[in-house]
């Protein structure tokens, strides 16, 4: 069945303003809590951003306290969300619309994408709900649902697929509702369908979808033959040996390279491979440290996108800790600082926790 698209529109709509989520960057859409919980949004589940995006904006409630915060501040606040450039680009950002916007942040898709770590979707997202742009915020949600409403047979992850999926959108987009942000009400309505009712994994709640009589994968019975996606390229798998030097106050750590995986974090000692007990020892003396007692600790493991970090690890009772230890940049921290001062990330929290243990 065909219809126009601004019947198709207000099917959306309607079922929109009977079934949004409500999420506290929704209640005061502002272009700076757009930004920032789009941000926190990408790889991390709603639920999980929630408490991150209240803590975020209490410390850094505007661009200009982002633009002037200190590094070890927001890694802080972002400590457990996990990658960690979005924040350090976040505060790029926040400097170069101070610098170069006057604080205001800007309001054309162009220009917000010219920010560090905005890209099309995010750049979309803004100009969208914040300014009332029609310009379709085309994520994993709605690629899903053009895919299945279409049965767009072609890998759903090419720029191709995007372009198609912007295009089926944008006359939603530019329908005319007086009084209201359509826009910025579809694009968010469409993140909604995608991850309450079309859902990716499992089968889609097709009877509770306003544009089921419209959908030709659910008319076909197809539901799950899309979109189509290519197969994922496997991870590289990592093995490390972690460390928690310590005695009952203190712990050895160490700040990553300013660039790569985790840059500018603070992380316990660790070595590439599974250290065997011996190995161990010498790894720790090699630091400058006298180990008193080592004991092995449990396996674990951590997933990145495109990696896997395989850790043992050890606990090293050192005496007499010397106040600074030569080699590879690690100094001493009092214990609780791990958990208050440090950002440690989520990769190690089993050996945190262990550290902490007690604390
Ligand atoms: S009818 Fe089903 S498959 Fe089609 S868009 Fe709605 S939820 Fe997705």
């Amino acid at each position: 069945m065909t219809i126009d698209s601004t019947t198709q529109t207000g099917q959306l709509l309607a079922w929109y303003d009977a079934n949004r989520r409500v999420l506290p960057w929704r209640e005061d859409p502002s272009p700076y809590h757009v930004w920032l919980s789009e941000i926190m949004l990408q790889q991390t589940r709603v639920e999980a951003v929630k408490e991150y995006y209240a803590r975020f904006l209490e410390a850094l409630p505007d661009i200009a306290s982002l633009a002037e915060a200190q590094e070890d501040e927001y890694l802080k606040l972002w400590e457990g969300l996990g990658y960690y450039s979005r924040v350090r680009n976040l505060h790029k950002a926040a400097v170069q619309i101070t610098e170069e916007y006057g604080g205001e942040m800007p309001r054309s898709e162009e220009e917000l994408i010219r920010l560090a770590g905005i890209g099309p979707y995010t750049a979309a997202a803004i100009a969208s709900i914040a300014f009332g742009k029609a310009v379709p915020a085309v994520d994993g949600n709605l690629l899903r649902v053009f895919a299945r409403m279409t049965a767009y047979g072609e890998d759903s992850r090419s720029e191709a697929a995007k372009r198609a999926a912007a295009g089926y959108f944008l006359p939603m987009l530019r329908t005319e509702c007086p009084g209201r942000n359509v826009p910025g009400d579809v694009n968010q309505a469409l993140m909604d369908l995608g991850a309450t009712l079309c859902l990716p994994n499992g089968a889609p709640l097709c009877g509770e979808c306003p544009w089921s009589g419209l959908c030709e994968a659910h008319a076909r019975g197809e539901e799950l033959s899309f979109p189509v996606m290519p197969a994922k390229k496997s991870r590289t798998v990592q093995e490390l040996t972690v460390f928690l030097i310590r005695d009952d106050e203190r712990i050895a750590l160490r700040k990553r390279p300013a660039k790569g995986l985790l840059a500018g974090l603070y992380e316990f000692p660790n070595t590439e491979g599974h250290l065997d007990g011996r190995e161990a020892e010498t790894f720790v003396r090699r630091l400058g440290f006298t180990p008193l007692r080592i004991q092995a600790l449990p396996p674990a493991k951590h997933i990145f996108t495109h990696r896997e970090w395989h850790m043992t690890g050890y606990e090293v009772r050192a005496d007499e800790l010397a106040p600074s230890p030569s080699g590879e940049g690690i100094f001493l921290a009092e214990i609780r600082e791990i958990r208050d001062v440090y950002s440690v990330p989520s990769a190690f929290s089993a050996f945190t926790e262990r550290a902490l243990a007690g604390q």
